[in-house]
C-alpha cells in the first residue's frame, strides 16, 4: 500500500504542476501535420476548435510526453488517441521562464508508451475559448480577437497549439522553426465573412447561415495565418489580394506585386518554387508578417509601397541555422525597400533615407549602450534590432561590390542554401569568396567588432564612410 501511495505521489510530482522551471528540458518533438477545424462565433467573440496534430520525435532519446502551448484563454476540453481513447494530460496557465510577461496555457500530454526517436504520433485535440491579444507582453501588434469587424488566428497569439515549452531558450536550442509542417485547416464563419490565408483554397461550402473555408499549405509552413473579415478578393494569375480598400487601389497593389516579383527575379534569379503570393489586409497596427506564400499587412501597404517591397524581398532569404539569429535579412529587406523605390519611381529615395538612418544610428548608444559595444553578428544574442544598422551594412556591400556582383551574391546564396538553411558565418564566407574584392577589413569591422559604430560616428556623410571602406577593401 505504501508503495502505491508513493507511486501516486511521484506521478503527481512528475506532472506539469511540479515543474519549477523548464531550463533542464530538451524539446524533443516537432509538429509535422495539423488538421484543424475552427468554428468562429463572432457575436460571442469566441472560438471552438478540434482536430488532429501529428508530432515527431526528432531527438535521440525516447520522449515520454508532448508539450503544447496555447493562448491563455483557450482551454483544452479533450485529448484522445486516434481510436478515441482519452490520453492523460495536464494544463495550467504558466508564465514563460525567460519572459514572465508571456502567459500561455501549457498542456502536457503523458505518453504511456514513450515515442522512439524518429517515431510519429497523432492525437485528437479539442479546445475552445477567447482571444484577447498579448499587448500586455509588449507585443503591441498582437491585438488578436474574434470580433464583428476582424478576427485572426495566428501563431503570435498561440491561437493553435504549438509544440514548445514555456521557455524560449529551450525552444531555440531545438531550432524548432526549421521543422516545417503541412496543414489542412477549415474555418467556419457566419455567411458574409471571408477567410483569407496564403495556402490553397480547397472548398468553401455554404451550410445555411455558415460558410466553411478549407485551406491547405502550398509549401511546408512554419506559421499559419487565417484572417477573417468582409473581404473582397482580387486575383491576377498566381497573385492575390484580400482587402477592404477600393477596387482601384486593390488592383493597383496587385499589379505592383507582380512587378516587384518580376524585378527581384531579374535580380536574384527564380524562386525555388513560385507558387504565387497572397497579400492579406489587416487593421492598422496588427503588424506585418511574411510567411512562405503570403504577407499580412495593414492599409499602409497600399500607400507605402516600400513596405510591400520589404516583405516580398524576404522570399529570397535563406532560413537561419543560428541559435540566435542576428536577423541581417531585416537589414537587407530595409535596404531593398529604398533601392526598389528608386528603381520603380526615380532617384533620390535611398540617399535621403540613408542620411536619416545614419543619424538614427549615431543616437542608438545613448538610448541603449549595448549598441555601442556589440558586434553586428551578435545582435541576435544581445536582442538588438538590425533594421537600420543592417540597411547601411548592405548598402556599403552593394556600393563596394557593384549591383551585378551584389545581386549575384544575394541570389547565389539563396539558390545554394535555400534547401538546407545557413548560418550567418556561412553567409560571410560566401560573400568573401564571391565579392571579387578583399572584404576582410570590412567584415572585421562590421561583423566581428563594434568598430563600425565608431566609423559611422567619424564620417559625416555616407559618401565619406563609403570612401573609407573603399580604400581599405580592394
Ligand atoms: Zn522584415
Amino acid at each position: 500500500m505504501k508503495r502505491v501511495i508513493l507511486f501516486i505521489l511521484l506521478s503527481l510530482l512528475n506532472s506539469v504542476m511540479a515543474h519549477a522551471s523548464f531550463n533542464e528540458f530538451q524539446l524533443q518533438l516537432v509538429a509535422n501535420h495539423y488538421q484543424l477545424n475552427y468554428e468562429l462565433d463572432v457575436s460571442g467573440q469566441s472560438l471552438l476548435a478540434s482536430g488532429v496534430i501529428r508530432v515527431k520525435n526528432i531527438s535521440n532519446e525516447p520522449a515520454d510526453h508532448i508539450p503544447l502551448r496555447l493562448y491563455r484563454l483557450l482551454t483544452v476540453t479533450a485529448i484522445t488517441d486516434l481510436n478515441g481513447v482519452g490520453l492523460p494530460f495536464d494544463q495550467q496557465i504558466l508564465n514563460n521562464d525567460d519572459w514572465p510577461l508571456l502567459q500561455t496555457n501549457y498542456i502536457e500530454i503523458a505518453l504511456q508508451r514513450p515515442l522512439k526517436p524518429n517515431e510519429s504520433f497523432s492525437f485528437n485535440i479539442e479546445y475552445s475559448g477567447y482571444l484577447k491579444g498579448y499587448t500586455e507582453t509588449g507585443m503591441e501588434y498582437v491585438k488578436d480577437g474574434i470580433t464583428d469587424n476582424f478576427s485572426i488566428i495566428r501563431m503570435d497569439a498561440f491561437a493553435y497549439p504549438i509544440v514548445t515549452y514555456p521557455n524560449d531558450t529551450v525552444n531555440r536550442q531545438a531550432k524548432f522553426w526549421l521543422h516545417r509542417y503541412d496543414y489542412d485547416v477549415t474555418v467556419q464563419v457566419p455567411i458574409g465573412y471571408v477567410v483569407a490565408n496564403g495556402g490553397q483554397l480547397i472548398t468553401s461550402d455554404i451550410q445555411s447561415d455558415k460558410q466553411a473555408f478549407r485551406y491547405t499549405n502550398k509549401l511546408p509552413a512554419w506559421r499559419m495565418d487565417f484572417a477573417i473579415a468582409k473581404y473582397q478578393q482580387y486575383s491576377n494569375g498566381n497573385y492575390q489580394v484580400f482587402s477592404w480598400e477600393s477596387e482601384q487601389k486593390s488592383n493597383a497593389l496587385l499589379a505592383q506585386i507582380s512587378k516587384t516579383f518580376a524585378l527581384y527575379q531579374s535580380w536574384f534569379g527564380p524562386l525555388q518554387q513560385n507558387l504565387g503570393y497572397t497579400f492579406i489586409e489587416v487593421p492598422k497596427n496588427y503588424g506585418a508578417q511574411a510567411d512562405v506564400t503570403a504577407v499580412i499587412q495593414d492599409a499602409s501597404g497600399f500607400n507605402e509601397l516600400n513596405r510591400v517591397y520589404h516583405e516580398i524581398s524576404h522570399q529570397w532569404n535563406v532560413k537561419s541555422l543560428d541559435v540566435f539569429s542576428p536577423r541581417w535579412d531585416e537589414g537587407l529587406a530595409t535596404f531593398l525597400e529604398y533601392l526598389t523605390l528608386d528603381q520603380m519611381a526615380g532617384e533620390g529615395q535611398l540617399a535621403g533615407k540613408t542620411k536619416q538612418v545614419l543619424q538614427q544610428i549615431r543616437q542608438l548608444p545613448e538610448k541603449q549602450p549595448l549598441y555601442g559595444e556589440t558586434s553586428f553578428i551578435d545582435y541576435g544574442k544581445a536582442g538588438l534590432n538590425s533594421y537600420s544598422v543592417g540597411m547601411v551594412f548592405y548598402q556599403l556591400l552593394y556600393d563596394l561590390m557593384g549591383q551585378n556582383t551584389f545581386n549575384k551574391i544575394i541570389g547565389g546564396f539563396y539558390q545554394t542554401h535555400y534547401q538546407t538553411g545557413a548560418t550567418t558565418q556561412t553567409f560571410i564566407h560566401y560573400v568573401k569568396l564571391n565579392a571579387g574584392i578583399d572584404l576582410t577589413h570590412f567584415f572585421d569591422e562590421w561583423a566581428y567588432s563594434a568598430l563600425f559604430m565608431k566609423r559611422i560616428e567619424q564620417h559625416h556623410s555616407y559618401q565619406q564612410l563609403l570612401n573609407f571602406y573603399r580604400q581599405k577593401n580592394k
